[in-house]
C-alpha cells in the first residue's frame, strides 16, 4: 500500500481544510499519553482557558467536541432540541440549510427563513419572523462558507434574547479570522471547527454553551438522543477535580489544538483579524487587476472566504484542476445553486499570507491567459 507516498504539500486555498501551522504539525507528532494522565488533564484545562479567550466568552463550559465542525453543529441541536420544539433557522447558504436538516431529523418543528444566497440575512425581515411566534431556538451561520457572506449575528442576538428563544451561532469559518464575541453577541451556544481559521487539521469542534442553554439541557423531558455528543456527560469529563470517563479524547488532535490556540493568542487576536483583512484586500486588488469580479457586496464580504465570479465561457473545473496539478494550489468550487458559477478562494488561518495571495493571483492569470 503506497497511498501515503503520493502526499506532497498543497497550498490549501479553498473553503477548508486550510494550511496547518508548523507548530501544530510538531504538536500532533508528540508521544501519545493516557487521557486521564494529570499532564493531559492539564492540557485539557489550558485548552478551555484559551478557547474562552478566542471565543470571547466567560462560559465555564467551553470545550472541543470530538469530531469535525459538523459534530459541533450536531451537538448544538441534539442537546438543545426536544421533539416538537419550534426552531427558526435564518438561511442564506448551504450551512444554514444543513442546520435546518439536522434540527428536522430530531423531530423539531423547523422553519427556514431564507434570504437570497450571496446576500446577508436582513435584520428587519429576521426581526419580523422572530416576533411571529414563540420559538424555542433561533439559529444562524456567522460566516456562510458556501457564499462568502458575513451575517450580522450581533444585530440578531438581542432580538432573539428579547424573544426568550435560545440563540445558536455557527462560527466554524469565522473563529480566528474575524471577531467571534460569543458573550457580546448573546449566543447561548456557539460552535466552530479546527480546520478553517485555526490552522489545524479537521477533527475537533470547539463549542461553548451558556447558562440559559445549560438550564434547557438540564430540564429536558427526555434524554439527549445521541450518546456520543451528550454534553451533560461530556461536561463531567472536561471539568472538576475528578474526571468521569466518557470517551477517550483524541489525544494528539488536542495537542494540535493546544498549539494552534497558543500560536493564535501569541500573534494576538486583533493582529490575526487584521492579517486576514489585509490579505483579503490584497487578494481583491490582485483579482480585480486580472479582470476577475467578486459577486458579494463589499460590506458583507468575508476576509477568509472569497467568492469569485467564473468569467463567461471559462470551464471552472479545468481551472481548478490546472491550479492543483501545475501550481499545487487548491481552491474551492461553488456549492448548490452556485455550482459552476463561482470559485471560492480561502484565506484561512496560516493560509492568509502574502506569498500565497501573490501565488494564487499569478497562477490564475497564467491559466486564464491560455
Ligand atoms: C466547514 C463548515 C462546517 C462543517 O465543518 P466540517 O469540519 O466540514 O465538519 C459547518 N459550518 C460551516 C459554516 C462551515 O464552513
Amino acid at each position: 500500500m503506497n497511498g501515503l507516498q503520493s502526499i506532497t504539500k498543497t497550498t490549501l486555498m479553498g473553503p477548508g481544510p486550510s494550511c496547518v501551522h508548523p507548530e501544530v504539525y510538531k504538536a500532533l507528532a508528540m508521544p501519545t499519553i493516557g487521557h486521564l494522565d494529570p499532564r493531559f488533564i492539564n492540557i485539557m484545562d489550558e485548552i478551555k482557558v484559551m478557547l474562552r479567550q478566542v471565543m470571547g466568552t466567560k462560559n465555564e463550559i467551553t470545550l472541543p467536541m470530538s469530531g469535525t465542525g459538523s459534530a459541533g453543529m450536531e451537538a448544538a441541536f441534539v442537546n438543545l432540541v426536544e421533539r416538537g420544539d419550534k426552531v427558526l433557522v435564518l438561511v442564506n447558504g448551504v450551512f444554514g440549510k444543513r442546520m435546518a436538516e439536522v434540527a428536522r431529523r430530531l423531530g423539531a418543528d423547523v422553519e427556514e427563513c431564507e434570504f437570497t444566497w450571496g446576500t446577508p440575512v436582513d435584520p428587519d425581515r429576521a426581526a419580523e419572523k422572530i416576533r411571529e411566534k414563540k420559538w424555542q431556538i433561533v439559529a444562524i451561520v456567522h460566516a456562510e462558507t458556501s457564499t462568502g457572506v458575513r451575517n450580522p449575528v450581533e444585530l440578531i442576538g438581542p432580538m432573539v434574547r428579547e424573544s426568550g428563544a435560545l440563540y445558536i451561532v455557527d462560527a466554524v469559518t469565522s473563529l480566528g479570522g474575524i471577531p467571534v464575541e460569543v458573550d457580546a453577541i448573546g449566543a447561548d451556544l456557539c460552535y466552530s471547527g479546527t480546520q478553517k481559521c485555526l490552522s489545524c487539521p479537521p477533527g475537533l469542534a470547539p463549542l461553548t454553551i451558556g447558562e440559559r442553554a445549560i438550564a434547557k439541557l438540564k430540564n429536558r423531558q427526555t434524554k439527549v438522543p445521541n450518546w456520543y455528543l451528550d454534553l451533560s456527560m461530556i461536561m463531567d469529563y472536561w471539568q472538576g477535580a475528578k474526571r468521569a470517563y466518557h470517551h477517550t479524547a483524541p489525544i494528539n488532535m488536542l495537542y494540535g489544538l493546544h498549539a494552534a490556540l497558543s500560536v493564535l493568542l501569541d500573534e494576538g487576536l486583533p493582529k490575526a483579524y487584521e492579517r486576514h483583512r489585509r490579505m483579503h484586500e490584497q487578494l481583491v486588488k490582485g483579482l480585480t487587476s486580472i479582470g476577475l469580479e467578486l459577486p458579494v457586496a463589499e460590506a458583507y464580504r468575508l476576509p477568509m472566504l472569497n467568492a469569485v465570479t467564473v468569467p463567461e465561457g471559462v470551464d471552472e473545473g479545468a481551472v481548478r484542476k490546472a491550479l492543483l496539478e501545475t501550481y499545487d494550489i487548491e481552491i474551492g468550487a461553488g456549492l448548490g445553486p452556485l455550482a459552476g458559477k463561482i470559485w471560492r478562494i480561502g484565506l484561512m488561518g496560516y493560509t492568509a499570507q502574502e506569498a500565497n495571495v501573490e501565488r494564487v493571483v499569478r497562477a490564475l492569470q497564467e491559466i486564464l491567459k491560455r
